[in-house]
């Protein structure tokens, strides 16, 4: 690992100051400290914010909830409003990682976790998303990269948090250059869909601050797939959220996560549901909607069933 300063920011303000040249933000370190022992990450300065006040607190209020920057994920799987209320939230947390990385990992830090991609994370390449020309997933071993992509690099966004928002409809709050931005999910990380240098839409310095999630009556559900029951990304991931009446559903939000470099927005299957019963026919063919526009690479052809399958039985666990 490269030699680093290492200071403690106490107001968002100096945590964006103390930044400098070429300073990373420290929050639970399980992604940015994995960077930089490989040398993918070289900062001359790491600034810890994870004592920037009120940003670990979590507080429900006129049916909003709003999670701090630093609310661990540990935290948002075992709130039992949060299980309640927004209950997309809460099993996508559950199935982060492992106990001792959900124990430490943030909110903020999990929006804003860095490419999984294996050439990505090879210190001795320098692809694509690096800099440099090539993206080697491509025609190498894609087995876990993206079957959507709005440019060369296929490496899907991989959090599980960024999954269950988008569906929840959550606003990210975040602290630039020109001032406090409420983002929504989609804007958070639309550069990455046709920026392949890009992982997200956060400038250098911006600093998410908070979470805010309404809740207004939807029902919402979060199931992945993955290899491993624990220490493992998801090979797919959904959530959905919708409201339910008479088992019909109005104002659908479907989203897909590990299969495109944003959380994938499935707009034409939600608007397809609009008003429609849900039953086996109805998910079916939502399902069939969102994935009819995928291209699989050569070894990940298997995430295209299983998306549909998730989108299906996510969808009627909105009945239980
Ligand atoms: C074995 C393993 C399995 C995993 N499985 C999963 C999984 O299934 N699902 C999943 O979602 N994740 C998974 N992860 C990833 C893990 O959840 C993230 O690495 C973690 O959430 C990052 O949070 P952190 O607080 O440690 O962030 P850090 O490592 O401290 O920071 C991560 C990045 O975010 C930036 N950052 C931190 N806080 C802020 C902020 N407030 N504003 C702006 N930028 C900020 C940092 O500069 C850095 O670039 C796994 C990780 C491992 C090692
Ligand atoms: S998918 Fe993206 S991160 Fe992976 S090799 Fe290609 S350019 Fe690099």
């Amino acid at each position: 690992m490269k030699a680093f300063e290492y200071v403690n920011a106490l107001t968002p303000t100096s945590a964006a100051g103390l930044l400098g040249e070429n300073g990373r933000y420290l929050a639970g370190g399980i992604d940015l400290l994995g960077e930089m022992k490989e040398y993918i990450a070289t900062p001359s300065r790491v600034v810890n914010v994870k004592n920037l006040p009120e940003s670990k607190t979590l507080t429900v209020s006129d049916g909003v909830l709003r999670l701090g920057a630093n609310v661990t994920v540990a935290g948002i799987a075992a709130e039992t409003e949060i299980l309640t209320g927004w209950p997309a939230l809460a099993e996508a947390a559950r199935d982060v990682g492992s106990p001792q990385i959900r124990a430490v990992a943030t909110l903020g830090g999990n929006l804003a976790q860095h490419s999984r991609c294996w050439y990505y994370r090879q210190r001795d390449l320098t692809c694509l998303k690096r800099g440099g020309n090539t993206c080697y997933a491509r025609d190498g071993q894609n087995k876990y990269n993206a079957i959507f992509s709005g440019n060369p690099c296929i490496s899907p966004v991989v959090s599980n948090l960024a999954v269950a928002l988008s569906a929840l409809d959550a606003r990210v709050v975040v602290q630039r250059k020109e001032g406090e931005a409420s983002l929504t999910v989609s804007e958070l990380y639309q550069d990455a869909w046709s920026n392949p240098l890009a992982q997200n839409s956060l400038a250098p310095g911006d600093l998410i601050l908070a979470v805010s999630v309404p809740s207004d009556g939807r029902k919402s559900a979060y199931l992945q797939m993955s290899e491993k029951s624990d220490f493992d990304w998801a090979l797919v991931s959904c959530a959905v959220s919708g409201k339910i009446e008479d088992g019909k559903i109005s104002g659908a939000r479907i989203v897909l996560g590990s299969v495109a470099p944003v959380p994938l927005v499935a707009a034409d299957a939600a608007a397809f549901l609009e008003g429609k019963p849900l039953d086996e026919s109805s998910v079916t063919q939502a399902a069939e909607i969102a994935l009819a526009k995928a291209t699989p690479f050569a070894h990940n052809g298997y995430k295209v069933p299983i998306a549909r399958a998730l989108i299906r039985r996510a969808l009627l666990k909105l009945l239980v």
